[in-house]
């Protein structure tokens, strides 16, 4: 079976322990299985955006001797394509604009005693202008085989109701970006964070929506602080030091449960080379409980 995976970060911030932990194993899974690995910046919401995160992960990356084929996708140039995908979705009338606001959102959530959208909007035909676009769920019952987590079932209906794809502003949102470019990307294996497990119920609506094939999914632990908060540029975490790229690797090597070479590897290209056909997935620790990183350890 081909394998085409990707590694899609967001310009939020330098790559830290946590996000090259996501890289090395969405690099390893497709190199073991002599596959593809793209590399996707998904640069789509201009507020959260830091300037030079893009140059600088792409920088960590080459660094790290994690290379990518074909040419680097931004997401930021594909918004014809999200375009193309809105337009088929409203031909096929599954597409409505929403004006409900954050507020009116929060006290429909107390009274009804949940997060699902109760579908205010769904039957108001309001004009789209630069308003949110939900898509109109049909049928919300979903069925994932992740491959650490096991099977899921959800009802999206229940679990979130008629979500948004096109933000306010108006600004595509990351449901609709990630689906379109994984479906024309040929992306075979999605590996990634388990922090987006709880997306991939939706993405699939949305694929089956546009017609896309779903692609298989793992779920790797979170890397968390020892306080349990993700790592990030908001809660501190330290960017990756470029020059510390074999102890960095070496680091996230065993956050991810692999076995550690009987000797030691001198060098990057050496480490990469042991661990490309050494990669067992049924080592990455089987849990979806955040695993908490001492931040140090990766930069010492
Ligand atoms: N851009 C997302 C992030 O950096 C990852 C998207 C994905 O892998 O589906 O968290």
């Amino acid at each position: 079976m081909p394998y085409i995976g990707r590694f899609a970060p967001s310009p939020t911030g330098h790559l830290h322990a946590g996000s090259l932990i996501t890289a090395l194993a969405t690099w390893l899974d497709a190199r073991h299985h002599n596959g593809r690995w793209l590399l996707r910046i998904e640069d789509i919401d201009p507020p959260r955006e830091v300037a030079g995160a893009s140059e600088s992960i792409i920088n960590s990356l080459r660094a790290h001797q994690l290379e990518w084929d074909d040419t680097i996708q931004f997401q930021s140039q594909r918004s014809p394509f999200y375009e193309q995908a809105l337009q088929q979705l409203r031909e096929q009338n599954k597409l409505y604009a929403c004006c409900c606001t954050r507020k009116q959102l929060r006290a429909i959530a107390e009274t009804r005693h949940t997060h699902s959208y109760p579908g205010t909007c769904r039957d108001l035909d309001l004009p789209e202008g630069d308003s949110a676009l939900r898509l109109r769920i049909d049928s919300g019952q979903v069925s994932i085989v992740d491959a650490l987590a096991g099977p899921i079932e959800e009802n999206v209906q229940h679990t979130v109701g008629d979500f948004i794809i096109r933000r306010r502003g108006p600004l595509f949102a990351y449901q609709l970006a990630v689906v379109v470019d994984d479906a024309l990307q040929g992306i075979t294996h999605v590996v990634r964070g388990a922090d987006l497990l709880d997306n991939t119920a939706r993405q699939v609506i949305l694929q089956r929506a546009l017609g896309y094939p779903t692609p298989a999914y793992l779920h790797i632990p979170l890397a968390v602080q020892a306080d349990g908060r993700k790592l990030s540029k908001q809660t501190g975490a330290k960017p990756i030091n470029n020059s510390d790229a074999l102890c960095n690797l070496q680091f996230a090597w065993k956050f991810l449960g692999q076995q550690q070479p009987d000797a030691d590897l001198g060098s990057v290209a050496e480490f990469l080379q042991f661990a490309v056909p050494n990669w067992r997935r049924d080592r990455i620790p089987a849990t979806l409980q955040p695993i908490s990183v001492a931040e140090s350890s990766s930069n010492s």
